[in-house]
């Protein structure tokens, strides 16, 4: 074990308890180095100075029963959006784009006229398609 895997383990060690060959590889080590015999003293000092400035707050049940209450009694509201609102979105957002290009570009107007028909036509069965695999 190297100084970087016993420094890992001995924090660890701190939040729960280790597997027991983990554990007396890192005393093995932790014995042995004087950098990590060290780093291994500050760290159970200030694990010992932090559980005492910060107690553990426990909950009451009762407190999880009266939160759900409360929850239950003010539903957070959903916006509801209209079904409706992607095939329209779609469709306007080509129609736009069409008119653009219309402006844009009057001498291929039959050109751009077909064109954004039939780009409409597939993207809009593209999107028809993803959406009923979603639902
Ligand atoms: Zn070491």
């Amino acid at each position: 074990m190297n100084c970087e895997h016993a420094r890992q383990a001995l924090l660890d060690s701190l939040d729960s308890p280790i597997p027991a060959e983990l554990d007396e590889a890192m005393r093995n080590h932790v014995g042995n180095c004087e950098a990590c015999r060290g780093f291994a003293e500050r760290q159970r000092a200030l694990d010992v100075r932090l559980t005492a400035a910060a107690p553990v707050v426990s909950l009451s049940s009762e407190f999880r029963s009266s939160l759900q209450a409360e929850l239950s009694d003010h539903p957070i509201p959903i916006p509801s959006w209209p079904e409706s609102l992607p095939d329209i979105a779609h469709l306007a957002g080509c129609a736009f784009a069409i008119l653009l290009l219309l402006v844009a570009l009057p001498q291929y107007s039959a050109a751009i006229l077909a064109a954004g028909m039939g780009f409409t036509l597939v993207t809009y069965f593209l999107q028809a398609v993803v959406r009923s695999s979603l639902t």
